[in-house]
């Protein structure tokens, strides 16, 4: 079992990725290398303007090259609970900018060519317990009648076998706009679509403070590489976000998200499981989220806590557990790799766009990033470029709290609430 992402492992970061050397000046210095910030990169680029991507790796190394590949809608919250916390004007458009970040993602795929094997086949919230069905059913005709949304199809238990090669769950919802991606090709394809509208990639430029030029609006960056000066400056480093730049770090803390892939399946096999094509996702709190990959293998993820350095081979262990649990046909299947990355949450569940002192950045997604990352990377730099002057993500009020600064100390207390919640509830 190599302790790997089986994306990377199975198509490595392209040798004729486009990176340059640090610049002395640009007009946008972007930090972080994944979605947002490659998604921004390319926006800002088309805009004529001069943007380096500072990446402390390689190019994707945070969590956009080893996700599940979900593409969904929806925030980490659905509708209903967006316009309960939001109120029905901004609940719906946070609502209708997740549909757009899908259809973003179709549209970057199709626009830079990027042979990621997109396929919208529908993404499929499936019922851990039967209450959890009812839930999902007050939510579709709730979203029906309120949101005037009419993609999802509620799948009664006795038709799942129709959907998923599994009677583990009692029932789902279909959301007919929703899909699965190889997520490494994803995010090279884009990194390289922003190199070829302008903007520069940096590798292995690790920014280490920020600062404003005294008497001016600029900024310099101090790097691992050097210095440069730029106009403007946005932190895309989402669940890796760190102490560099005074005050990020208290608005996102990380949480690890563990993965496994097996060999191929057989073509009879892969028929069984996934008849349909759809990707997966169950209604516990420490949900398992799977799909297929294009090459016929089962790539399930999860978590049994909400550290980033769990033991590979342990959680290998437990995710093997819940396929076998989701999957008993799948039982002798040998896992081939086992990892792990981060994602950034707030204390709010949402995402966010703001400023500290001049400084923008958007992250936050909560596990939802393949779709609002990309989004949000579009719609940050369509605000800094003054393309657009006002988004639903820079309105809602981003929470902070006197005990995280540094350290998510919180985190095996918050673990606890959740594993009870999800025997409770
Ligand atoms: C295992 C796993 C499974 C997931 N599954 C799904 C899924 O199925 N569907 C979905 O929608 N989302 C999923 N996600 C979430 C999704 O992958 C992320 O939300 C998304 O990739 C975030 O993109 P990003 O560009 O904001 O951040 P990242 O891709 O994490 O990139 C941040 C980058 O910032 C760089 N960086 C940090 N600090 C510095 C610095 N000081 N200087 C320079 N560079 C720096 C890091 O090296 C990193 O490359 C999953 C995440 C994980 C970890």
């Amino acid at each position: 079992m190599k302790l790997t992402p089986f994306w990377t492992d199975n198509f490595p970061r392209p040798a004729d990725m486009p990176t340059s050397v640090l610049p002395e000046q640009v007009e946008v210095a972007i930090i972080g290398g994944g979605y947002t910030g490659l998604s921004a990169a390319r926006t800002f680029a088309k805009s004529g303007a001069t943007v380096a991507v500072l990446e402390q790796n390689q190019i994707g190394s945070g969590a956009s090259s080893m996700n599940g590949g979900l593409v969904l809608t929806g925030l980490k919250e659905g509708g209903p609970d967006l316009v309960k916390h939001y109120g029905p004007e901004l609940g719906r458009e946070l609502w209708e900018a997740s549909i757009e970040a899908v259809h973003t993602v179709q549209r970057t795929v199709e626009e830079e060519q990027i042979d990621c094997h997109l396929t919208m086949n529908g993404g499929m919230m499936v019922a851990y317990k039967p209450k959890h069905y009812d839930a999902l059913a007050r939510s579709r005709d709730w979203t029906a009648r309120e949101l005037d949304y009419h993609e999802e199809v509620l799948i009664p238990a006795d038709k799942m076998r129709d959907h998923l090669g599994s009677d583990a769950f009692f029932g789902g919802l279909l959301d007919r706009i929703g899909g699965g991606l190889h997520p490494a090709k994803y995010v090279y394809g884009m990194a390289k679509g922003a190199a070829k509208a302008g903007a520069m990639l940096c590798e292995q430029t690790q920014v280490q403070r920020v600062n404003r030029i005294e008497g001016s609006t600029d900024f310099t960056i101090l790097t691992s590489q050097g210095e440069l000066r730029a106009s403007q400056v946005l932190v895309a480093t989402n669940g890796y976000t760190d102490t560099a730049i005074k005050g990020m770090k208290r608005r996102v803390f990380p949480v690890g998200s563990y993965m496994i892939a097996t060999p191929p399946v057989s073509p009879a096999l892969q028929q069984e499981l996934s008849p349909q094509g759809h990707v997966f996702y169950d209604t516990k709190n420490f949900l398992n989220y799977f799909q297929l990959t294009h090459d016929g293998r089962v790539a399930l993820g999860g978590r049994n806590d909400l550290s980033t350095d769990l033991d590979l081979v342990e959680s290998a262990t437990n995710l093997r557990t819940a396929m076998t649990r989701i999957f008993p046909q799948a039982r002798n299947l040998p896992i081939t790799h086992s990892w792990s990355g981060k994602l950034g949450i707030t204390f709010d569940l949402m995402p966010h766009i703001g400023q500290i002192e001049g400084v923008y950045y958007a992250f936050g997604y909560c596990g939802h990033g393949v779709t609002i990352a990309t989004y949000l990377g579009q719609q940050v730099a369509k605000l800094m470029t003054g393309q657009i002057t006002r988004s639903p993500f820079v309105e809602v009020h981003h929470p902070t709290y006197f005990f995280y600064r540094d350290k998510p100390w919180f985190l095996p207390l918050a673990a606890a609430f959740y594993r009870v919640l999800d025997r409770l509830t």
